[in-house]
């Protein structure tokens, strides 16, 4: 999509702190952290959101694997960390193209928030 800014982030016009890439995937440091680990993952394919993505197995299969690697090469996958995916208007979703974020390095409570 042209003027997505996950878009642009996947095709290099927008510089990123690259974590994890792979053929279908990408996972970036995000802009603003919410936590000491917060990386974002997305799919390089634009869908809008996690209901979108549902129609693409193969999205969701490399996206989840993504979140995995991502998770050990931040060397959190023993301590453990946690995945959100922020989804339309009351979900609190700014930016509509399907992304998981990876959020770690501080114990959670079970306040969502
Ligand atoms: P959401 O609000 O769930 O749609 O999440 C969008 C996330 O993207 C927010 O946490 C932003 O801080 C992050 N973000 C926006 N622009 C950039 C960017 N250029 N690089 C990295 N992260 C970004
Ligand atoms: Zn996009």
């Amino acid at each position: 999509m042209q003027n997505c800014i996950f878009c642009k982030i996947a095709r290099g016009e927008i510089p990123s702190e690259k974590v994890y890439e792979d053929d279908m995937t990408l996972a970036f440091k995000d802009i603003s952290p919410k936590a000491p680990i917060h990386i974002i993952v997305i799919p390089k394919k634009h869908v809008a959101n996690i209901i979108q993505a549902s129609k693409w197995p193969d999205i969701i299969n490399t996206v989840v694997n993504a979140v995995g690697e991502t998770a050990k090469i931040m060397g959190v996958d023993k301590s453990g960390f946690r995945v959100v995916s922020n989804t339309g208007k009351d979900g609190g979703q700014s930016v509509d193209h399907f992304h998981f974020h990876v959020l770690a390095g501080k114990i959670f409570d079970e306040d969502f928030g």
